[in-house]
């Protein structure tokens, strides 16, 4: 491996005007007080980006352990596509391509996160939903503003729902993201409870990140897990951080110093 230390951690701030006196009346948020002595916390952290993983970038170079200093809320994968990630409240889990969920080690690596430290600056209930889109829907109707950045967790009783994973890949990869996720790992369960961790970033993230919601998923019996597709769902309770700093590390890798940027990936976009 060349011994270039390319180091880049950038951090956006985006729009230091405070957006708290717009926030609806029907969302809870917390004091101004504590708001502010909270404020180191509303970093979104990204390690590698979007269109990086797209394109094979399979390997990163942090661990676990690392990642649990950025946040204690996180959705992500594990290096060669091993399973989906995902923290919530500071503990990771590890969906395997066969179904399968456990802890893993703090010594593995991750390819690709978002995290951050969840402090809840607003909530709200949903009696229902019949589908991610009126999830989506509801969400969009509550949420303060379009354009920052959000976390959200997000408790319920689901009816039913569809989680992907991943098929682990071994190097030289030859299949990127845009044929490797409409062939992903797909597994279902009814009636059960758990929770819904992501995050929304504005449409002009672009290729960097997911753009809108992305969410994974851990089940109250940390048995089911992994990328959310497809639900119904009672009883919400939705609770979200709203985050103004953006930073993301770029892998020092050989897969990231060499990637070519020439597939393009993105969820269907709501
Ligand atoms: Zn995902």
């Amino acid at each position: 491996m060349k011994q270039v230390n390319i180091v880049l951690s950038i951090i956006i701030l985006i729009l230091v005007t405070s957006c708290k006196q717009e926030i609806k009346e029907d969302i809870k948020i917390q004091d101004n007080a504590s708001y502010s002595t909270q404020k180191k916390s509303d970093v979104f952290y990204h390690y590698s980006i979007w269109w990086a993983f797209v394109n094979k970038v399979f390997e990163g170079d942090i661990t676990a352990a690392e990642l649990k200093s950025k946040g204690d809320m996180a959705l992500g994968s594990y290096n060669f596509l091993d399973g989906e990630l995902i923290m919530l409240d500071g503990t990771l889990y590890q969906a395997k391509e066969n179904g399968e969920v456990s802890i893993p080690n703090d010594s593995i690596k991750v390819a690709y996160a978002n995290a951050a430290f969840f402090d809840k600056d607003g909530g709200f209930s949903i009696d229902k939903v019949d589908n991610y889109d009126g999830l989506r829907a509801a969400i969009n109707s509550k949420l303060p503003s379009k354009n920052f950045f959000y976390a959200f967790k997000i408790k319920g009783d689901f009816k039913n729902m569809k989680c992907g994973g991943l098929h682990k890949q071994e190097p030289p990869f030859e299949k990127g993201l845009d044929v490797l996720i409409p062939s992903r790992p797909i597994f279902e369960r009814e009636n059960f409870k758990g929770t819904m961790v992501g995050f929304y970033c504005p449409e002009f993230i672009g290729n960097i990140n997911v753009a809108g919601f992305h969410f994974h998923f851990v089940s109250e019996d940390k048995t089911f897990a992994g990328h959310v597709m497809e639900f119904e769902a009672e009883n919400l309770t939705v609770e979200f951080d709203e985050m103004n700093e953006y930073q993301f590390v770029l892998p020092e890798t050989e897969a990231y110093e060499n990637v070519g940027f020439d597939k393009e990936f993105q969820y269907e976009k709501k």
